[in-house]
């Protein structure tokens, strides 16, 4: 392998998990990728590499995964961390969005206090897949005043077409699966 390959050198760290969590779903994990602290810090670098001169203010991630990879990326752009918690976590007034997924329904909370008018947020998880999540999530901090600069996901399933649903956004994924 060409050691400045860094996606080959990523996609090594991805693992799949067929039929998890229910038959007929192939789970990506990133656990091996957050083991490698070496690989850990390339994900970092490259997912926040398009958004280090858009004047970023606060990195948003998704519970739990995306508080992983945005809180070191929040860490790495020396801005805020915004958690984006499922229901009945946060201890605080919360703001809420309920959004469709496969089958049933998901909802996402913030504080009321997360962001302000005016925040420029690069929203973080490990994977997109149908967008449902992250249009969700960009729906939640635009309630609350932020603006949406970028989204960045560590693994794009391609096929799911969740770049579709969420057109007219800055979206980055490092490796598209
Ligand atoms: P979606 O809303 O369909 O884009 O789904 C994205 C969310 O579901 C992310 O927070 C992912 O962590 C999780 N997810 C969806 N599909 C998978 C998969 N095949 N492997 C791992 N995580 C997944």
């Amino acid at each position: 392998m060409n050691p400045f390959d860094w996606r080959s050198r990523l996609g090594e760290k991805i693992r799949n998990i067929p039929d998890f969590p229910e038959p007929g779903i192939q789970f990506k994990d990133i656990t091996p990728l957050v083991k490698d602290p070496t690989a850990l810090r390339l994900a970092i670098h490259h997912l926040i590499h398009p958004f280090v001169n858009l004047s970023v203010t606060a990195v948003a991630g998704m519970e739990a995964r995306g508080f992983i990879f945005g809180s070191l990326a929040a860490w790495e752009l020396g801005v805020s961390f915004v958690p984006l918690r499922k229901p009945g976590k946060l201890p605080y007034d919360v703001q809420s969005v309920s959004y469709a997924l496969e089958y049933g329904e998901s909802t996402l909370e913030a504080h009321v206090d997360a962001v302000s008018l005016g925040d420029r947020v690069l929203l973080v998880d490990d994977l997109l897949a149908t967008g449902g999540t992250a249009q969700a999530s960009c729906e939640l901090l635009e309630t609350l005043g932020a603006q949406i600069v970028g989204l960045a996901f560590v693994i794009e399933l391609e096929a799911l077409k969740g770049r579709e649903r969420l057109a007219g956004q800055n979206i980055h994924s490092l490796l598209p699966l």
